[in-house]
């Protein structure tokens, strides 16, 4: 019916605890902190935790990389001794599985040698890891397994829960439910829940690998995918391909975008990446849940990266923390030059070629510029020569670093993020936690999370929290950056209520939290 689409209030049920407890079980690639690549892991290191102190039963379930730096997170998880063979890719497969029981949650580990690697969950320096699939339909047969097998504090999740799977990596849960389990009588009053973080990733591989998922073959047709023309290789190339995400999208009982902005964007043409019409056709359980932050993570009155903690009563620490930046990165030490940041995997997604094409025109300015981020290997390269062009007003940190991007969100007065598509985007929500104040291209849950400055607002007062800007140019990025900058320069007290009524913002993850609950109260009433 029409009040179950895209949005969901769950406004009554943030102070409350909720009346009905489920059991719940996260499938991920990642959770902060034992893995974390972007905003997925971010996600499912906090909100499971959010959810147990509501009062529901919960787990997470996630490969255990081991690459050498992330090893030592997991030392407190515990062999259940435990173990599985899982049949796929012609094959018995060993599994095991470790646990620790941590803030509420349970989390999971799945052992398997192949998630043993260095690099990142998906990849190393030479790129994606080439049996990604392998991996992931493991992990998925694991994740499947762990609430019937796993006597956790004493007892077993069981039957009846509701798997909340994530991405790509997660989407063949669904399918194995319906496929594997449900014709022999199990998990029938299970229900799974598809969140997309990100929809440009969904796992395509050639069609001839179907077998090896170990699926029966009446199930091809709801992974089967085919490539456009344009992205053939030869004329013989029919283009057929599976895809467990378009798999997952079919087949999950609901599906949630990490905010409503993106859940209406990948329903067109434009933000579907070919997945729009499918996505049409299951608008009725698609919801846009924005995504909440740690906000003991990042929280200004406590942060232990940076120099000197604030908040919104007393803001001279954060004029501290710029200083301390710019002397740690080797800028010219100033507190009136506008300081702008950018924070974020180097991806097309990300937009950073407009700022790479639009640096030379920006450095006219007195601006000074801190790029922190890692990915494209010719951005990587680009950022090295432009920290060279301009030594005292750019720097391009290069690599992954939690503590540095803390006190970049921390020091800058603004910080610019012109992605193409964001279906979230969680660096505008901590920036504006700590009185940094986004500009950003009006997209997605960019939009959704931004609003923009007007300054005659409120009978003068003004109004917003930053800038969102449109199309995505140059000249629209370097006009608005331009605004605000002189914003920052003139307006003093303007720029002071920017600042303040982006820090006094609600970012808990309670209210995501009771919209959840509601999409899995609709999961439980729908018919399997
Ligand atoms: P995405 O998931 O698309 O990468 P999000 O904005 O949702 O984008 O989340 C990105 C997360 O990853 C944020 O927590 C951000 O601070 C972090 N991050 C991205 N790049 C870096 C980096 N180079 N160093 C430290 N943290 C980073």
């Amino acid at each position: 019916s029409s009040d179950r689409k895209q949005s969901v209030s769950g406004e009554e049920g943030v102070k409350t605890k909720p009346k009905i407890t489920q059991n719940i079980v996260f499938v991920a690639s990642e959770a902060n902190p034992y893995a974390k690549t972007g905003g997925l892991g971010d996600v499912v290191g906090s909100l499971p935790v959010v959810l147990a102190r509501r009062g529901h039963r919960v787990m997470v379930v996630i490969p255990r990389y081991m690459n050498g730096i992330t090893d030592k997170v997991y030392g407190n998880a515990l062999d259940t001794k435990l173990r599985i063979k899982v049949s796929c890719f012609g094959g018995d497969h060993e599994v095991a599985f470790f646990h620790e029981y941590k803030e509420g949650v349970d989390w999971v580990f799945v052992n398997h040698p192949s998630y043993h690697r260095p690099g990142n969950p998906y990849g190393d320096n030479f790129g994606a890891f080439g049996d990604n699939q392998f991996r992931f339909t493991l992990f998925c047969y694991a994740a499947c397994e762990a609430p019937l097998v796993l006597p956790l504090g004493g007892y077993i999740y069981g039957e009846r829960c509701i798997f909340l799977v994530n991405d790509w990596h997660a989407s063949l849960v669904p399918i194995l439910l319906a496929a594997k389990y449900r014709p022999y009588g199990v998990y029938k009053h299970a229900r799974s829940v598809l969140v997309i973080h990100n929809l440009a990733h969904q796992g395509v591989e050639p069609a001839t690998t179907f077998g090896n998922l170990g699926l029966p073959p009446e199930w091809y047709g709801a992974l089967e995918w085919v490539f456009p023309t344009w992205a053939r290789k030869h004329a013989l190339d029919r283009g057929e391909a599976v895809n467990p995400l378009k798999g997952g999208i079919v087949t999950a009982d609901r599906i949630v975008t990490v905010s409503q902005g993106y859940a209406w964007e990948i329903t067109t043409a434009e933000g579907g990446t070919g997945l729009d019409e499918l996505l049409r056709s299951r608008k009725s359980v698609i919801n846009g849940i924005t995504n909440g932050i740690d906000i003991d993570e990042w929280n200004p009155v406590s942060d232990r990266h940076i120099s000197c903690q604030y908040s919104v009563i007393d803001l001279s620490g954060k004029a501290e923390c710029k200083l301390a930046l710019q002397k740690e990165l080797g800028l010219a030490v100033r507190p009136d030059v506008p300081l702008v940041g950018f924070i974020g995997r180097l991806d097309y997604q990300k937009g950073v070629d407009l700022i790479r094409s639009s640096l030379d025109e920006l450095m006219q300015d007195d601006v000074q510029f801190i790029m922190l981020g890692s990915g494209d290997p010719d951005i990587e390269q680009w950022m090295r020569t432009a920290e060279c062009n301009y030594r005292d007003k750019f720097r391009g940190w290069v690599g992954f670093s939690v503590p540095v991007s803390h006190r970049v969100t921390a020091g800058c007065d603004i910080l610019l993020m012109p992605s193409r598509f964001e279906p979230c985007g969680l660096n505008q929500l901590y920036a504006m936690r700590y009185g940094t104040v986004p500009v950003v291209h009006g997209t997605g849950g960019l939009k959704d999370t931004v609003e923009n400055f007007d300054p005659f607002a409120n009978g003068g007062e003004g109004r917003g929290t930053g800038w969102s800007f449109s199309p995505l140019s140059k000249e629209a990025m370097l006009g608005t950056l331009r605004i605000a900058t002189q914003t920052y320069r003139e307006y003093k007290n303007s720029w002071e209520g920017i600042m303040r009524r982006g820090m006094e913002r609600d970012y808990t993850w309670e209210k995501a939290a009771a919209q959840y609950e509601q999409v899995f109260q609709w999961a439980m009433m729908d018919p399997p």
